[in-house]
């Protein structure tokens, strides 16, 4: 291998990638970041959770945020089938603080702040250089063999950080994933121009619109510069197989389905291509081993309906690298070690995936529910909020579970799930 290499390795430079990065530096480590793409790259995943917020102040990127021209959000509100309007939740309901709104970001900008904001942290930074393989002594990680400008070179380090999204290169050749079942989902996705948005506080707000049949359900998130990001997610058994027709004829049928999102887009343009991704939630069982840790997609992805993706990349980032430092200055960095960040973060992944399973279970209703338990709706707008890491959600997740069929838990992350 070439020369003394790095404490760290992190293959991958989205949310979670940058943010391992960036607070390892902060705690003194040599850090290699290599992202694939040459470019910043357009992706999905633009409504951030407001809980991202104790993140970003941790690496530093609050007064970017607050400069930047992306979209403050302060609400969800939700669409049922037959088309009538739920009270929106507003974040600050639970806390008038600044932590109660949030962003909904361009992702090619928003993940270039993040790998900026790493490289001034001291991250080494390298854009268009690919993880290609572990390079592993029996059973620890000591190394990565990066393919950058041509040629392919092995770099030795004390801990490999896989970050690598959906490509989740670890967890696939150590034949780590479950799928969730039940989850098993696709989505086509675009962008309007000149979409209608709310005014005041409603500007920003992310709604979420079921379609007529519950099936499936579109987002519609406000970004800059008058454009409008709209999906439609739904189940793969009734938006791919046995329907005729591309990407685009499936989109259009599920929007004529939805009337008042059909309102909402009268005289607004779409500006992208329909582009389409399947089958996205599931979990690894270890997030850890010797000389290694799986953050954000590459450990596990939970259905987009409440956007907890990047606040989950962020946090697992921010856990994992807290590990790492403990390890790395203990001189220890077994899967013993660097574990340790596991069972508090499937602890938060597990409170958000009960309200997944709520939302599509066809006998739940949110309205019904409150109208049961008043007393959880504070509870509920944490949960929405990505509050699980700082806030007891306990009362609200007992509810649940007596409301609600529930798959078996990922906290132990054994055994097939769904
Ligand atoms: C339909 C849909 C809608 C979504 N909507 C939302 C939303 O509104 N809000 C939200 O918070 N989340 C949303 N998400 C989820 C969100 O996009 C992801 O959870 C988030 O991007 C995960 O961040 P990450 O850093 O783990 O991975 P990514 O952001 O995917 O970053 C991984 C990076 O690794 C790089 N990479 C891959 N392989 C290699 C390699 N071998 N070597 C080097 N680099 C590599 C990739 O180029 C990529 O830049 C959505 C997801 C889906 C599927």
């Amino acid at each position: 291998m070439n020369g003394d290499g790095f404490d760290v390795i992190v293959a991958g430079g989205g949310p979670a990638g940058s943010a391992a990065a960036t607070l390892l530096a902060q705690h003194g480590h040599s850090v290699l970041l290599c992202e694939r793409s040459a470019e910043p790259e357009e992706k999905v995943g633009e409504s951030l959770m407001p809980a991202t917020y104790w993140t970003l102040e941790r690496l530093g990127m609050l007064d970017k945020m607050r400069a930047s021209h992306f979209v403050e959000k302060g609400s969800v509100q939700f669409f049922t089938p037959d088309g009538r309007a739920t009270d929106p939740f507003y974040f600050k309901e639970v806390d008038p603080h600044e932590s109660s709104h949030t962003w909904q970001v361009l992702r090619s900008e928003f993940d270039q702040m993040l790998l900026d904001n790493a490289t001034e942290h001291g991250v080494d930074v390298r854009r268009g250089a690919s993880l290609r393989e572990v390079i592993f002594d029996g059973d620890r990680a000591v190394g990565a063999r990066i393919s950058e400008n041509g040629s392919e070179v092995d770099i030795p380090c004390r801990v490999l950080v896989d970050a690598t999204g959906q490509s989740h290169f670890l967890a696939t050749k150590r034949n780590l994933r479950k799928i969730e079942r039940h989850l098993r989902h696709v989505s086509y996705f675009t962008r309007y121009q000149g979409a209608e948005r709310g005014t005041g506080i409603d500007e920003g707000a992310t709604v979420i619109f079921h379609t007529e049949s519950g099936d499936s359900w579109f987002w519609y998130i406000p970004l800059p510069d008058d454009q409008m990001s709209v999906g439609v997610v739904g189940p793969v058994g009734s938006l791919v197989k046995g329907r005729a027709g591309n990407p685009e004829q499936v989109f259009d049928e599920e929007l004529a389905h939805c009337k008042p999102l059909v309102a909402k887009l009268a005289g607004a343009e779409r500006i992208k291509p329909i582009r389409a991704t399947r089958d996205f939630s599931y979990h690894s069982t270890q997030g850890a081993g010797d000389g290694w840790v799986l953050i954000g997609d590459a450990f596990g992805f939970i259905d987009p309906i409440y956007s907890t993706g990047v606040f989950l990349a962020l946090k697992s980032g921010e856990l994992a690298a807290d590990a790492i430092h403990a390890g790395l200055e203990a001189g220890d960095v077994s899967h013993e070690r660097l574990s340790t960040f596991e069972s508090e973060f499937r602890g938060g992944v597990e409170a958000m995936r009960k309200l997944v399973y709520a939302f599509y279970d066809r006998d739940f209703h949110f309205a019904s529910f409150l109208k049961e338990h008043p007393q959880c709706r504070s509870q509920l707008i944490d949960l929405l909020m990505g509050n699980v890491f700082r806030k007891p959600v306990d009362e609200l997740l007992q509810a649940l579970d007596e409301a609600v069929e529930l798959p078996p838990s990922i906290v132990a992350a054994t055994g097939e799930t769904g």
